[in-house]
């Protein structure tokens, strides 16, 4: 039990080679006893406890650096239900110290070989690099020369000059828009996508009749990349299938089971066959999975450590460690967001920092409450990131009366208020009854949504229902796609 964070089941980091040096594995082991009695530490030695308001984010299961994942309560964890959400605990706590600015800061991924090992000494090396070294008399002489070099050294230690992430917003670095969906939305058009689950086997017969289906009502097509911890054609291969059927991608890349050298080919890849829209996404916990599951500590970035990193290769043409790229790679980069999970002033913490690190589009989980969503946006207004980031709201329509019970009831972070799921158990047992108020239900949303300032256009997610999605477009008027006149990818 810790005095700060919230218990930590996991075991602590080990280096990866081991200390030759006597004295600093005794060190390293004296630090390791106060640190894990105070903040749970793992010993991950890249230490940001002044970012996260002295709660260590390494007890979070899914070992996230930069805010709280889509399903996310304030109960419990998405993963391990016996504990509270670390990021919970960190935003509440942050609320209380008046630390909330200090959350946005975008935080590096784990060096590997800085792993286990100590970070009190790192400090006091650098300590002694400093121009003019902090002096704790200053303290009491000169209160804001002391703040201002206490930062100086502490950001040193946290952000590697590989890194260097800061709070700011980083505008795209490229006027033409690189792709339909880009172009379709920076006109100003109520733009439509849909969402693709890939085939369960090789054969793409089942993903052509859904791309022939979507290919004249969306702008783009969502492929989802293994949802739920399952198997599936990978997205990139899905992706390019629809490349090659006239129906533009919107790639969907997850940091589960990936490390960042895999995320950066997959990429870089995905930019060489010419898919230019991507989804960047943590990823569900292996826990989602049908098993045997996946070791644990799965994710090597977040979904912000992967806009970060992909924004800076193709606005700054560097590699991660800082390399120079020959040919920068074209992508309109996405996130996703969770409007009812968290409280809307924390979902705009966690949404101002992925728009900060790159996200220039966002598709939001199904809304099925339009007030909520509404308290969303104006805490995301409020951050003034609407004219930043185009928002794409999420549409589900409910194909059946027990969707909506399973939805409402195992979903984390989608919430279907109790008069919804009551509208479908009210259709009765007649499948097709369930169906029609599902669709209705939807067209009732959709309207409010395309009346809603803020949002510039829509995500229909027809699970293993798409051919619904042009009744959805033709019943509610929504613009179908055109083609603008920048070059076809
Ligand atoms: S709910 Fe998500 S963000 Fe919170 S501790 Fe669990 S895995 Fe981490």
């Amino acid at each position: 039990m810790s005095l700060f964070s919230p218990p930590r089941y996991q075991a602590p980091f080990k280096p990866y080679r081991r200390e030759e040096s006597t004295p600093i594995r005794l060190f390293t082991s004296f630090e390791q006893g106060v640190k894990s009695a105070l903040f749970g530490c793992r010993m991950c030695g890249n230490c940001i406890l002044q970012e996260t308001a002295f709660v260590c984010p390494m007890t979070c299961p899914k070992g996230l650096r930069n805010g709280l994942c889509g399903g996310a309560t304030p109960d419990q964890c998405e993963v391990d239900p016996s504990r509270p959400c670390t990021w919970y605990v960190i935003y509440e706590r942050a609320e209380r110290l008046g630390r909330e600015e200090r959350l946005l800061e975008i935080n590096a991924p784990l060096d590997g070989a800085r792993v286990g090992r100590e970070t009190w000494l790192d400090v006091v090396r650098l300590w002694r690099e400093q121009e003019e070294r902090l002096n704790p008399l200053d303290f009491v002489r000169d209160r804001e020369k002391f703040s201002q070099q206490w930062d100086d050294l502490f950001y040193a230690a946290r952000q590697p000059d590989w890194w260097q992430g800061d709070s700011a917003y980083h505008p795209p670095a490229y006027s033409e828009p690189l792709s339909r969906l880009e172009a379709s939305l920076r006109a100003g058009t109520f733009t439509v996508t849909a969402e693709i689950a890939p085939p369960l086997d090789a054969s793409f017969a089942v993903e052509a009749k859904k791309v022939g289906w979507l290919h004249d009502h969306v702008v783009a097509a969502n492929f989802t990349d293994s949802a739920s911890a399952t198997p599936r054609m990978s997205s990139l291969a899905a992706s390019v299938y629809s490349l090659q059927s006239g129906l533009e991608p919107v790639m969907q890349l997850q940091a589960r089971d990936r490390t960042r050298v895999a995320i950066a080919a997959d990429a870089i890849g995905a930019a060489g066959l010419g898919i230019r829209n991507l989804l960047c996404l943590s990823g569900d916990h292996h826990s989602a999975g049908p098993g045997p599951m996946a070791k644990p500590d799965q994710f090597d970035l977040d979904a912000v450590q992967m806009l970060w990193m992909l924004r800076r290769m193709r606005d700054e043409g560097i590699y991660l460690d800082g390399r120079a790229m020959k040919t920068r790679p074209q992508w309109f980069l996405g996130a996703a967001a969770s409007p009812f999970g968290a409280p809307p002033k924390f979902e705009a913490i966690r949404m101002h920092k992925k728009v900060n690190a790159g996200a220039q589009f966002v598709q939001t989980q199904p809304i099925f409450d339009h007030a909520r969503f509404l308290e969303w946006l104006e805490a995301l207004d409020q951050r003034s990131l609407l004219d930043k980031v185009y928002i794409l709201a999420g549409i589900i329509p409910l194909k059946s009366a027990k969707a909506a019970h399973f939805m409402a009831e195992e979903v984390a972070g989608v919430y279907i208020p109790p008069e919804i799921v009551q509208r479908m158990d009210d259709a009765g047992d007649d499948k097709l009854a369930q169906q029609e108020t599902g669709v209705a239900i939807a067209l009732e949303l959709i309207e409010k949504l395309k009346a809603t300032p803020g949002i510039a256009g829509l995500h229909i997610m027809a699970v293993h229902w798409e051919e619904i999605v042009p009744r959805l477009i033709d019943e509610s008027d929504l613009p179908r796609p055109v083609v603008r006149g920048h070059a076809p990818i």
